[in-house]
């Protein structure tokens, strides 16, 4: 009998017959109502059943290797935290690929996979160490040679007192001098289990590794020394040479442990290539692992087989990458860990910053954090002695650009309807006749958010959500961002018919057409979510950044992350102070993130004659928001939200859980969550504080009502032990209302 994880939203694992007692963590195929599916065996011996009960497995994957008991405890602690079927877990976790194919698809693509991972180099598997000799006994002495090479020890050898044999490798040209059919007997016994890839010879380091400045150096000998289980966080600025430290770290873990593994998390698709660059440049010997969800499904696969194989010692990846199986994991590193990207927003909500510190005190090993704005959870955490601090407060080249904040208000160029001032409009001018590169931002694509009738006062708002359409003069559409609902642009006002209908306020599309009026001579460009909607549009735009071929470049947050722009010395920020005054409370924080990484996109290199500037064009110059950005200080900006976040009781002073519920039928979704209030109170019994319910932010999207109702305690165990009590309160309410418990919700 074997208990089984099934590829399925339900709740509960699932019990099979099996002839043979499967280990834990086998993957296998199992029936589930009239289709197959795959599964995760989690126990070989569930309690005892009527096995004439039981359905039988189906199919074993077993050309892979069992996923490993840290594996498994990973996913049945995040099923546990975020409340969600470990099934659900299980499937975010497993590429798509090995969940949809039968074990004998599985079988094939895994052997090739490892056929070119290995550059043909085998070594003996601890199956293959005891299975081996006793296939062989005393037959065949051709095959004995093979066996020897290998590293087994031939049964007429005289054992030598002391001397274990080492472990070898041998390649296909090495297996047929040793006998006729040489690289046949290896595939063969790679079938059989018994064969793995040899890791890689550790390549030659590069001759001359680039000179650490004194902050990288202090870094880089703090986590020399680190064993064990610890998180540091890297607080470096802009520029100032993270990636490096990185490098360094990963290349201490690899030196010291043949097999070790490493884990890279990065916020962005967009940002996999050149950090993917850089540690293939330096360890050009390691085989390296990509996973996000950009890849082919079948590529994935072969790159998840390479880290759970242990074969890739480096493994870099978005969020998901946080779940791969990872058998020899000894360092993980979270790069920009502040950013909003690494907690899923659908399905398991998880959080892939969280769950890498879990892994690394479950692995017993290090974990970096490196960010130059650290969220408020962790910059508390290392305030409280928890996390250690790395500073690197200065660039490793180039300077930090000044920040200007310009007053949007009395400016005349801005109250004739423009998108930026005049101090806005000299300083892009002076940059233009220097030859340098401008980069503008706003966070708003599209010509103009909403188109309005100026008699009637009538506004374009989708007909399927609470949200206004976005006005794309590109295409003369009215869009909806939320639902994707797409019309024509009305000709005249359906309300009361006048004709003036007018764009009110400021897309990407209208500031890059107003630019253009403005400086007719230079050469625009623009990224957001429309231009890069094609794959490989947004590589070559900011390709054609890079090549100097663009003055100005326009776009949404895309555009401030990540990239060394060595020729951009203006960045300037559109009126970000929606971020200032928003309802949730965490706006204040991504705004500063922001504006401090895309200011870190100006100066990369020395080239400026006029020195890099960040410019802020707001109606609000002396909010302390800015005022902390204008000190280049975090740290002040940091301590004001925290004592803010105190005040209020909020994260990271207390735990949080999100109610979200939805449905298209109004009625019954507001009965459902009045339901879920009372069971809350009545569970609760005081801890912790559950809120009324409320309407989400967007209340209705694409026809769908939504609510929610906020939980919030001052212990973590409180509150989790009352969200299990909840959820399966909740799981008894009938009535087809779509709900997930959000823990730790980081949107409202
Ligand atoms: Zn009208
Ligand atoms: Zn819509």
């Amino acid at each position: 009998m074997a208990r089984v994880a099934v590829d399925a939203p339900i709740w509960g694992e699932l019990d099979y017959a099996s002839e043979s007692t499967l280990a834990p963590g086998s993957v296998v195929r199992v029936p589930l109502g009239r289709h197959v599916v795959c599964g995760v065996v989690l126990a070989a011996e569930p309690p005892a059943h009527d096995a004439r009960e039981l359905r039988p497995v189906a199919q074993v994957c077993d050309a892979l290797p069992p996923l490993g008991p840290d594996w498994l405890d990973l996913l049945r602690f995040a099923a546990g935290y975020y409340q969600r079927p470990l099934g659900e877990l299980m499937a975010a976790a497993l590429p798509g690929w090995l969940r949809e194919h039968d074990a004998d698809a599985v079988r094939r693509r895994w052997l090739a996979a490892a056929e070119r991972r290995a550059g043909l180099r085998w070594e003996l598997t601890e199956r293959g160490r005891q299975e081996l000799p006793l296939r062989l006994g005393r037959r065949s002495a051709a095959l004995w040679r093979l066996a020897s090479a290998l590293g087994l020890a031939a049964p007429d050898a005289e054992p030598v007192p002391g001397n274990t044999p080492a472990p070898t490798s041998l390649d296909e040209s090495g297996a047929r001098r040793l006998h006729p059919r040489g690289a046949a007997v290896l595939r063969e016994w790679l079938e059989q289990g018994w064969l793995r890839a040899a890791p890689p010879p550790c390549a030659p380091l590069p001759a001359a590794l680039p000179a650490l400045h004194e902050e990288q150096h202090q870094a880089v000998q703090a986590l020399e020394g680190q064993r064990g289980f610890g998180v540091q966080v890297l607080f470096g600025v802009t520029g100032s040479g993270k990636t490096e430290v990185y490098l360094r770290a990963a290349q201490q873990v690899l030196e010291r442990d043949e097999h070790a593994q490493v884990l890279v998390l990065t916020p962005e698709i967009n940002l996999t290539p050149q950090l993917l660059r850089r540690f293939s440049e330096r360890f050009p010997g390691q085989a390296l692992a990509v996973l996000h969800s950009g890849l082919a499904e079948a590529e994935r696969f072969d790159h998840w087989a390479a880290a759970h194989a242990g074969d890739a010692r480096i493994v870099l990846g978005t969020r998901l990458a946080v779940l791969a199986s990872l058998p020899h994991l000894a360092l993980l590193i979270v790069d920009e860990e502040h950013d909003a990207s690494y907690k899923q927003q659908e399905g398991a909500r998880y959080s892939a910053r969280d769950l890498a510190v879990w892994r690394a005190r479950q692995r017993d090993v290090p974990v970096l954090l490196g960010s130059a704005t650290p969220s408020l959870e962790t910059w508390h955490a290392v305030r409280s002695g928890r996390y250690g601090l790395l500073t690197m407060a200065r660039r490793a080249s180039g300077a930090l650009p000044q920040v200007r904040l310009l007053p949007s208000g009395h400016d005349p160029l801005l109250r004739a309807g423009g998108p930026i001032g005049q101090a806005l409009f000299d300083a892009i001018t002076q940059r233009l006749q220097q030859r340098e590169q401008c980069l503008l931002f706003l966070n708003r694509r599209g010509y103009a958010p909403v188109l309005s009738c100026p008699d009637c006062g009538w506004m374009s708002e989708c007909p399927h959500c609470d949200a206004h359409l976005v006005y794309h003069r590109t295409d003369g559409s009215l869009r909806c961002h939320h639902c994707g609902h797409r019309q024509a642009v009305p000709r005249a006002c359906p309300d009361c018919g006048g004709l003036d209908l007018q764009p009110v306020g400021r897309g990407t599309q209208r500031v890059q057409e107003a630019l253009a009026a403005l400086f007719p001579q230079a050469r625009i460009a623009r990224i957001d979510a429309d231009t890069a909607s094609r794959k490989g549009q947004a590589e070559a735009g900011f390709a054609q950044v890079h090549a100097g071929e663009v003055d100005i470049l326009v776009g949404t947050q895309m555009i401030t992350k990540g990239h060394d722009f060595q020729r951009v010395s203006l960045v300037a920020a559109l009126n970000p102070d929606a971020g200032l005054f928003s309802h949730d409370p965490r706006a204040p924080e991504r705004l500063f993130a922001q504006l401090v990484q895309a200011a870190g996109r100006a100066g990369r290199a020395d080239a400026s004659t006029l020195g890099a500037e960040m410019l802020v064009q707001t109606a609000y110059p002396e909010h302390p928001l800015y005022q902390a950005l204008q000190r280049g200080d975090y740290a002040g900006f940091a301590e004001r939200e925290l004592a803010e976040r105190k005040r209020a009781g909020m994260p990271p002073f207390s735990f949080q859980a999100l109610l979200r519920a939805e449905h298209a039928k109004e009625p019954r979704l507001l009965e459902f969550v009045e339901q879920a209030g009372e069971l809350a109170a009545q569970l609760a019994d005081g801890e912790p504080r559950a809120y009324p319910p409320v309407p989400s932010s967007l209340a209705r999207v694409a026809g769908v009502h939504r609510q929610q109702i906020l939980v919030e305690s001052s212990r973590r165990g409180a509150l989790h032990a009352f969200l299990a009590r909840w959820r399966a309160a909740l799981q008894e309410l009938r009535g087809g209302v779509r709900w997930a418990i959000d823990v730790d919700p980081t949107e409202f």
